[in-house]
């Protein structure tokens, strides 16, 4: 089925100018907890396709009765995938429209679809994405960690040797880790985490984003333990944690060492700038350093300079 726009009624479609092409694959990124996330378009999608091919067609089921979307639901889960892929190729190829959904956020983020994607893009078949919510970048948002370049790295290991070796490997990367971690094993994951990476490493975690109880800390490594361990509910939900790049944290120890010489001789501002080009760290979290250890006014900074 193709919808066109309509010249007299502007909608979220006219940058493609289309709901949906006959013979295209959507990828639907999909609410992590809160229902009032699905974008109109991802609404528009869904309920315009031939088919949609879910992870799980109960889960999957249920978000689109609260949508009245009725489509056709095909599984196409981990231990599927790679079988089914070449069917709904064909089905595209054939000329039908189909939307792939998983349990929650953005499809192939830890969650099926990377074969089926390969197998479209191999033939030729068009595959659009229908952005949306994902729990590795909302964290990222909201973390206070640099966000100019990061590593996804999916979920840690489960078994605590293989973990510890992954989080020593991560803890080398200079740019922020992203991993996602399930409630049975978050509180091993984060007693490795300050062993292995030591308890001034500066993280954030994040859980239970947009549902009723979201609360994300950030802080160090050892101040998060301790944040954890203050409520019960800390263990339960879902969680995404973040790990400042090695780079990162040495430039802002390197950044902190020589700011604290820097002050004895100059105001705040001066200060953190020179701090700032010695180290490489961030200008205005050495700035916001500088206010704090000498309790300073905080100046109206310039926000045009370097970061
Ligand atoms: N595809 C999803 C996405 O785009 O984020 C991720 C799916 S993965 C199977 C599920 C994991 O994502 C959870 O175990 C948790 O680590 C993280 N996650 C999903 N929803 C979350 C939320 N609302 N708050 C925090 N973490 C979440």
């Amino acid at each position: 089925m193709t919808i066109t726009q309509q010249d007299d009624a502007p909608s979220p479609q006219q940058d493609t100018g289309h709901t949906v092409r006959p013979g295209a694959l959507y990828v639907v990124a999909t609410p992590i907890g809160n229902l009032g996330d699905l974008s109109p378009r991802a609404r528009e999608v869904l309920a315009a396709v031939d088919a949609i091919a879910a992870e799980d067609t109960r889960t999957s089921g249920v978000l689109l009765a609260h949508c009245g979307i009725q489509r056709p639901l095909l599984a196409l889960h981990e231990h599927n995938e790679d079988r089914i892929a070449a069917d709904l190729v064909r089905r595209l190829q054939g000329g039908a429209s189909l939307a792939l959904i998983s349990d929650a956020g953005t499809p192939l983020i830890s969650d099926p679809g990377f074969a089926l994607v390969r197998a479209a893009r191999a033939a030729g078949v068009p595959v659009y994405a229908v952005p949306g919510p994902c729990a590795a970048v909302a964290a990222l948002s909201v973390s206070g960690l640099p966000s100019d370049a990061f590593v996804f790295a999916g979920f840690l290991p489960p078994k605590p040797g293989a973990r510890r070796a992954r989080l020593e490997q991560l803890g080398r990367e200079p740019r922020t880790v992203i991993v996602y971690e399930s409630a049975h094993r978050i509180g091993e994951a984060l007693a490795d985490l300050v062993a292995v990476l030591g308890p001034e490493r500066r993280v954030a975690l994040s859980r239970e984003l947009s549902k009723r109880f979201e609360e994300t800390y950030s802080g160090t490594a050892a101040g998060l333990l301790e944040w954890q361990a203050a409520d019960a509910n800390r263990s339960r939900g879902e969680f995404v944690l973040l790990i400042e790049g090695a780079q990162q944290a040495a430039d802002l120890a390197e950044g902190e060492r020589v700011l604290r010489l820097l002050l004895r001789e100059l105001p705040a501002s001066a200060a953190a700038r020179l701090a700032a080009e010695i180290s490489g760290a961030p200008r205005k979290v050495l700035y916001a350093a500088a206010v704090r250890l000498t309790g300073a006014q905080p100046e109206n900074e310039d926000n045009s300079g370097p970061r």
